[in-house]
């Protein structure tokens, strides 16, 4: 299209670029901004057990309202913000932010944070862990992180050392998206991962009877099963698609059809009943 339309097309491209980069610095101070008022927050969305609907976890989820864009998605903002090293400073508050919220709910429930692969190298992160289990008193074991593949890209002995470290300190390791990308099985072996979630675009397709969707599903659990790794099916938006993760032996479900993430005030007495019941 480009090539077509020559150098006009070419400098159309160029220009687009530019004001791209121009609004992401735009935004880079916008967050820095929220940062030091109160723009950023903390969305929680149920994780159930698959065969009771009971709810046994939540997920922290990062919002941000632009004062004059709205809601942005984090899959837009989180880059933004590693590219400006911020994720450091952000990325520890969420953790402290979830432990001190997680420390309110009774205890069957955890709490998982997504972590970027920029804040694992180093013994930044297990510090800022150890200090927010310590400050909130919750259990070690009631946090989980959930990291994508992203962070075994950069083959760092310094990102599986400090996976390990995390580990020590009694915390869940979650390996998210799984499937998503280049996933191999071999990152399996990398770290020592407590659960698998499986992509949505797996629980889609599985759902739709769709051949290669429903073998990956069968290997990934008959993986997460031989490993003792506890698997959810994340984005699971109809009762179809639960009851077929349930069937196919995922161990927990997550999703909009059990519900969205939503602020921590609404979660104020809803810690007893189950989501949804499956037939
Ligand atoms: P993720 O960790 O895989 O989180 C799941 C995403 O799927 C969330 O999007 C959630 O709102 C969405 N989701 C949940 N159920 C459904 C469903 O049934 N259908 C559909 N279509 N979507 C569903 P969200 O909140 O926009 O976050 C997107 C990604 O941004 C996250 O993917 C995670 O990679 C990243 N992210 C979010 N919060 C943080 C954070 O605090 N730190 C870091 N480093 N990354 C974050
Ligand atoms: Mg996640
Ligand atoms: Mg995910
Ligand atoms: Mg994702």
């Amino acid at each position: 299209r480009a090539k077509e339309a020559g150098r006009g097309g070419y400098a159309f491209f160029e220009s687009y670029m530019f004001e791209e980069a121009e609004d992401n610095r735009l935004l880079e101070n916008d967050v820095r901004d929220a940062l030091h008022g109160d723009g950023l927050r903390l969305a929680y969305q149920p994780i159930v057990d698959a065969r009771t609907g009971e709810v046994v976890g939540r997920e922290a989820l990062l919002r941000w309202r632009h004062p004059t864009r709205g809601e942005i998605s984090p899959e837009l903002f989180v880059p933004i913000i590693e590219d400006a090293g911020l994720i450091h400073q952000i990325g520890d508050w969420v953790i402290r932010e979830a432990c001190a919220e997680a420390s309110k709910w009774d205890e069957k429930f955890r709490v998982a944070v997504n972590v970027s692969a920029a804040q694992l190298p180093g013994a930044g992160l297990a510090k800022t862990v150890l200090g927010a289990l310590a400050n909130s008193g919750l259990e070690p074991s009631r946090l989980e992180l959930e990291v994508t593949e992203t962070v075994f890209l950069g083959d760092d002995a310094s990102t599986l050392a400090s996976l390990e470290r995390l580990r020590a300190l009694g915390v869940r390791l979650v390996l998210d998206d799984f499937g998503k990308g280049y996933s191999s099985f071999g990152y399996l072996s990398r770290a020592h991962f407590s659960k698998i979630k499986i992509d949505q675009t797996f629980v889609r397709g599985a759902a739709q009877g769709e051949k290669e969707s429903i073998a990956i599903v069968h290997a990934i659990l008959a993986l997460a099963n031989g490993l003792d790794v506890e698997t959810t099916a994340e984005g699971v938006e109809t009762e179809r698609q639960a009851k077929v993760m349930r069937d196919l032996g995922c161990t927990q479900l997550q999703g909009f059809f059990f519900g969205r993430p939503v602020p921590p005030e609404s979660l104020v007495g809803v810690d007893r009943r189950a989501v949804r019941h499956l037939a």
